[in-house]
């Protein structure tokens, strides 16, 4: 049996060692992320032009790229402390089915009722916006990780949660649904009949199922249309990687206590916020020219905003009424196949990821979902944590990796994600199982349909 230098199977932290701020990567970016646009006029947004959308604090962080560190909230960290540490845990026993001489860890944010990472960055937005004296808050949701994260912040600090969940998950996912309501939210399928937007929306696009573009304008049409709330958004922006370095600064403080650094460093990529946090600390280093990493981004053949879209501004909603942030992006207007059910749906991607991909930094690769769900089910059957859909993009290139190790006896250390669980994601998992699932890889005319409705807009 494997046993490295009495590493043990988790590595926890205590609490006296878990990180007390967050640290924001764009202190250390030479080249910073493209400003936020108005648009309508174009121009890079303001604070004042932000404030109606987003709680004070968290438009501080948003356009703050020089900060390096964020003090975390006591009252913040009480709440990590319910769930964080999370565990780091060295895979012996997949390592072993793999026979691979690579040593693979992976970062576990599973260990939460939300059942996510989501929860590190839910709490913080809850947090601020109670401090700024709120009602409440309003979000979308697609597969519904974040508007549980979410709604589970707000109850911890007393604040309404009005959450718009993408049509199609909330009629397949109803115990996500319950669970938001257990925790006191609200949940209204989108495109509804609540907002203007949803009303056009389903107007022109009748029986649409939805999508998150859809339901993030919704969303933030009803916290500008409510007196005392705000939007909040659970990946993408700036703020919530800042948030997620939580993941980053405690796996890297766990390998340190064992001397291990890690030669590559995956995660999946929806809207980048657990790969950005998990990267986070490693990212700093390379940048400051500290120490390198092979990093890799994996993304659904499906949605592959990274490995096939254009590095352009673009609207981060369907409703464009959102600003505009340059990103890797497929086109505000893209829809993945309604076969994919591995999640990562998302059009764009964070504009720090894609400045610091675009500067080559960092790598991307996609995969297709029954690769995906083989290795989600591998992972399960030896591991035993049962992995959330998207983590399973993670696990299947550090698979890949592990693999390519044992062809060239390379004994790679391997560090990746596994973002949640995937309890509330069995319907896929039947369809896996069923051998009724396909694989969908759009073609290049589809996407550059898509790419048709990005704004003119030089940057
Ligand atoms: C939301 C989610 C993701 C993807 O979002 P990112 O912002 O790209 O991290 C990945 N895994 C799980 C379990 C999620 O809930």
């Amino acid at each position: 049996m494997k046993n490295d230098n009495n590493i043990p199977y988790k590595i926890y932290l205590s609490e006296d060692e878990m990180p007390r701020q967050w640290y924001n990567v764009r202190a250390d970016m030479k080249n910073k992320p493209a400003p936020l646009l108005n648009p309508g006029t174009g121009a890079p947004l303001k604070a004042e032009e932000l404030t109606p959308i987003f709680c004070e604090e968290l438009v501080k962080q948003e356009l703050d790229d020089n900060t390096a560190y964020f003090d975390i909230p006591e009252e913040i960290l009480r709440y990590y402390k319910t769930y964080r540490p999370s565990p780091l845990v060295r895979a012996y026993l997949l390592e072993e089915a793999l026979g691979t001489p690579a040593k693979i860890y992976y970062k576990f944010e599973g260990n939460n009722t939300s059942g996510s990472h989501k929860l590190n960055s839910a709490l913080a937005q809850a947090y601020y916006a109670k401090q700024q004296g709120l009602k409440g808050v309003t979000t979308e949701t697609g597969a519904g990780q974040w508007g549980t994260a979410l709604s589970m912040a707000c109850s911890f600090f007393g604040l309404d949660c009005k959450v718009y969940m993408v049509k199609v998950s909330y009629e397949q996912k109803p115990f996500r649904r319950e669970v938001m309501r257990t925790y006191g939210a609200s949940v209204t399928p989108s495109p509804s009949m609540e907002t203007e937007v949803g009303r056009r929306i389903l107007a022109e696009f009748p029986g649409t199922t939805g999508s998150l573009g859809c339901a993030i304008s919704e969303a933030v049409e009803a916290a500008t249309t409510h007196e005392g709330y705000r939007y909040v958004l659970g990946s993408v922006l700036n703020q919530v990687l800042l948030h997620q370095s939580v993941i980053g600064l405690e796996a890297k403080a766990a390998l340190d206590k064992y001397g291990v650094k890690p030669d590559i460093i995956i995660g999946c990529a929806g809207g980048g916020s657990n790969l950005g946090g998990l990267i986070s600390p490693f990212m700093g280093e390379k940048l400051r020219g500290e120490a390198d990493y092979r990093i890799i981004a994996v993304e659904p053949a499906s949605c592959p905003s990274f490995t096939r879209g254009k590095f352009a501004y673009d609207f981060c909603d369907t409703g464009k009424v959102c600003p505009l942030a340059k990103m890797y992006t497929l086109g505000s207007g893209f829809i993945p196949a309604p076969n994919h059910a591995g999640g990562l749906r998302y059009h764009g991607m964070s504009s720090i990821l894609s400045q610091l991909y675009h500067d080559g930094y960092m790598e991307a690769t996609s995969v297709v979902q029954t690769d995906v769900f083989e290795a989600a089910e591998q992972f399960a059957r030896v591991e035993g944590i049962l992995p959330a859909p998207e983590s399973s993009h993670a696990i299947r290139a550090a698979i890949d990796e592990a693999l390519k190790c044992k062809e060239t006896g390379e004994e790679k250390t391997i560090l990746f994600g596994l973002t949640g669980t995937g309890y509330f994601d069995m319907f896929a998992y039947e369809k896996f199982h069923n051998g009724e699932m396909s694989d969908y890889v759009p073609t290049d005319e589809e996407l550059a349909a898509s790419f048709a409705t990005l704004p003119n807009i030089e940057g």
